[in-house]
C-alpha cells in the first residue's frame, strides 16, 4: 500500500478481506438498536462491506448484497432531491452546524426557533422532506424510492413496510419535532403527513453495494459515472460532503473523523455511507450500535480500511 492517489495500487479485494477478519473481536460490544421493535429483529452478526470506485470496479464482502434498513442514510437521498429541485432555498429554512446534541432533540429547536441545526438531525431532514413534498406532492414515496433505484442501479429496491409500520406506531418524539416544527412554520405540510413520509424514507431497504453504488455521484463531483449523468453540481456534492464530515455521524462528528477521517453518514440500521472524494464510495453494514447510535463494528472497519489504503482525506 503505497500511493492512495493511484487506485490500482492497491489491492482492495485482498483489504476488504483482511478487515473481515479484523474486526471479528469488535462483535458483541454494541447493542442493535431496538427503540424501532422492526430492528430489533436483525441477528447483530451481519457484517458486509462494498467499495464502488469512480474507474467503474466495484469490491465486496461479507454480506454485501443483503438488504437492510438504511434509516437515517436516507436522508441523503431527500437532500439530494431537495437541493437538486429546490436549491438555495433550502438553507433559507434549515442550518449548516453540528448540533452537539442528540438527533432527535427537541429542546435546541425550541431554542433556535423552529430552524434546525443541519440537515441530518431529524427535525433538519423532517424539513427537506418539506421541501421535497413542496415539488413532488403525493407522488413523493414513489419520487424517493425511484431516486434510489436509479442510482443504485437496483429495481428491486424497495421499503419494508413492517419497519415503517413498526417506526410509525412508536415515533412519539418524530410526532413531537413535526409539531414543534409546523407551530414555528418550518414546515409548511400537515404534521402527521410528513411524519408518515419521513418513516417511510427510514424504511428504505438497500444493500452496502446498492449504497456505495446510489452515492458514488458524492466521491465524483456530482456526476454518476454509470448512469454518465449529473445527479448535482460539483458544488452541491462539495456541500453535501461537507455537512456529513461536519454533521454525519450523529454527534460523534469529532471522534469519528479522528478515527476515520472522511465524511459519513450512518442510520439505526447498522449502515455506514463514507465518502473518499475523487476516488470511491465505501458503504458498510453491521447491525450492533456504538452508544452514539453508529455501527460499532461499521466504524472500526473503516477505521481499518483507511489505515490499510491511507485513503483519509485528513
Ligand atoms: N427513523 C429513525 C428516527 O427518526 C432514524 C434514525 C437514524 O437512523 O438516525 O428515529
Amino acid at each position: 500500500v503505497t500511493n492512495p492517489s493511484d487506485s490500482g495500487a492497491v489491492d482492495l479485494g485482498a483489504v476488504l478481506e483482511t478487515v473481515r477478519s479484523e474486526i471479528r473481536p469488535y462483535f458483541g460490544k454494541g447493542r442493535v438498536a431496538s427503540y424501532i421493535p422492526a430492528l430489533k429483529r436483525v441477528p447483530g452478526d451481519k457484517f458486509g462491506m462494498a467499495v464502488a470506485l469512480t474507474d467503474g470496479r466495484e469490491f465486496r464482502v461479507g454480506d454485501a448484497a443483503e438488504a437492510f434498513s438504511i434509516q437515517s442514510i436516507s436522508k441523503l437521498f431527500t437532500l439530494m432531491l431537495a437541493m437538486s429541485t429546490i436549491g438555495n432555498e433550502v438553507w433559507r429554512r434549515v442550518g449548516k452546524e453540528p448540533s452537539g446534541t442528540a438527533f432527535n432533540s427537541l429542546v435546541q429547536l425550541e431554542y433556535e426557533k423552529g430552524i434546525p441545526r443541519n440537515p441530518f438531525v431529524n427535525a433538519g431532514a423532517l424539513v427537506v422532506l418539506d421541501c421535497v413534498l413542496q415539488r413532488t406532492g403525493e407522488r413523493t414515496a414513489d419520487v424517493i424510492r425511484d431516486y434510489a433505484r436509479v442510482l443504485s442501479r437496483n429495481f428491486s429496491v424497495d421499503y419494508d413496510e413492517a419497519v415503517f409500520a413498526s417506526e410509525l406506531k412508536t415515533a412519539h418524539r418524530n410526532a413531537a419535532i413535526a409539531n414543534l416544527l409546523r407551530s414555528h412554520r418550518t414546515i409548511h405540510h400537515d404534521a402527521e403527513q410528513l411524519l408518515a413520509l419521513y418513516c417511510r424514507q427510514c424504511a428504505l431497504e438497500m444493500s452496502c453495494l446498492d449504497l456505495a453504488r446510489a452515492f458514488l455521484p458524492l466521491a465524483h463531483a456530482g456526476v454518476s459515472p454509470s448512469l454518465q449523468e449529473a445527479i448535482l453540481t460539483p458544488r452541491q456534492a462539495k456541500r453535501i460532503n461537507a455537512l456529513m464530515m461536519t454533521s454525519g455521524v450523529y454527534d460523534s462528528a469529532g471522534s469519528f473523523a479522528f478515527r476515520v477521517g472522511l465524511p459519513a453518514k450512518s442510520g439505526v440500521g447498522g449502515g455506514i455511507v463514507a465518502i473518499v472524494p475523487k476516488h470511491c464510495c465505501i458503504a458498510v453494514w453491521s447491525p450492533e450500535l456504538d452508544r452514539s447510535g453508529n455501527s460499532l463494528v461499521g466504524t472500526a472497519a473503516l477505521e481499518l480500511f483507511v489505515q490499510l489504503t491511507n485513503l483519509s482525506i485528513l
